[in-house]
Order: C-alpha cells, then sequence, then structure tokens
C-alpha cells in the first residue's frame, strides 16, 4: 500500500517522523484523514490525538497534539503543534496533576482573577494527554 512521510515538529524540535498508511486528525473543522495523494491543504488543529497508521502494523502510533497546523503537501504531512508528545514519552502523573489543577481552578468560582478560558485549555491538555495513554 502507499504511504506518505508525516512529521510532528514543536518548537522544541521534532517528536514524531514516520511514512505511514493514513493519519487522523482534529481539524477545527471536524475529524480529518489524510491519505496518499491527498490535495494540498492547510487546516488549523484542536487540542487532540492524531492516529498514524503504519503497513504491516496492527497497533497505530498515538501523539498528543496542543493544537497547531497541519500542512498537506504531495510527498509530505507536516504537523506543526505548540506542543506534542507521543503517548509513550507523557508523564501520567503529571497530567493527571495538571488536570486536577485545572478542575479545582474552574470550582473556584470566587477567584475572579481566573482566566478561564486558560484553565479550559489547561484542561483540555491534561485530558488529551491522558486519552492517549489509555489513562482516560
Ligand atoms: P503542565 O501544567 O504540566 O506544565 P501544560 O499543559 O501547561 O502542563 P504545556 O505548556 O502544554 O504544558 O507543555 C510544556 C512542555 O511540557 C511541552 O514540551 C510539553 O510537551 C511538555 N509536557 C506537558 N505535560 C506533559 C506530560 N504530562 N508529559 C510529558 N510532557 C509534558
Amino acid at each position: 500500500m502507499e504511504t506518505i512521510k508525516v512529521s510532528v515538529v514543536t518548537p522544541d524540535g521534532p517528536v514524531y517522523e514516520s511514512d505511514v498508511e493514513m493519519v487522523i486528525t482534529k481539524a477545527q473543522s471536524g475529524e480529518l484523514g489524510i491519505l496518499p495523494g491527498h490535495i494540498p491543504m492547510v487546516a488549523p488543529l484542536e487540542i487532540g490525538v492524531v492516529r498514524l497508521f503504519k503497513s504491516g502494523s496492527k497497533e497505530e502510533d498515538l501523539v498528543a497534539v496542543s493544537g497547531g497546523f497541519l500542512e498537506v503537501r504531495t510527498d509530505k504531512v507536516t504537523i506543526l503543534a505548540q506542543s506534542a508528545e507521543r503517548a509513550e514519552d507523557i508523564d501520567v502523573e503529571r497530567a493527571l496533576r495538571a488536570k486536577e489543577r485545572a478542575e479545582q481552578r474552574m470550582q473556584d468560582q470566587k477567584a475572579e482573577d481566573i482566566d478561564f478560558r486558560r484553565v479550559e485549555l489547561a484542561l483540555q491538555r491534561a485530558v488529551n494527554r491522558l486519552s492517549v495513554t489509555g489513562k482516560q
């Protein structure tokens, strides 16, 4: 089966690179599946999981990304994200602490100086990381 090269890149450097048969991401417009031969495009991404299907492998690779952009070119897919972690690199305890912290802040309705959008995004990042590790 045909494959396409996929790179996931952050400001700290590359996180993932492989030839895959299909990549599925969560774009702002909805779930997006890219196969080799897809027309060139750019799409903004949500906080979500990137699922990468490799030939001959039953299990897909999973990468948690915190938003960013997907760029499809004829020979390559690039995902540029503010942060991205492969499932095996996620620190579950850290994500659980971040989730608890965000939930606590959300409950703290009295604190007027809380930026709820920021807290909500922190919660989404933590839940997304946990979902990639299968702990949520
Ligand atoms: P925290 O509050 O735990 O720092 P965060 O969502 O605010 O979480 P980010 O700002 O998204 O963290 O990421 C900062 C850096 O830390 C990035 O390089 C990111 O990949 C890494 N990172 C964040 N959480 C985890 C985690 N649970 N496991 C591994 N790396 C993580």
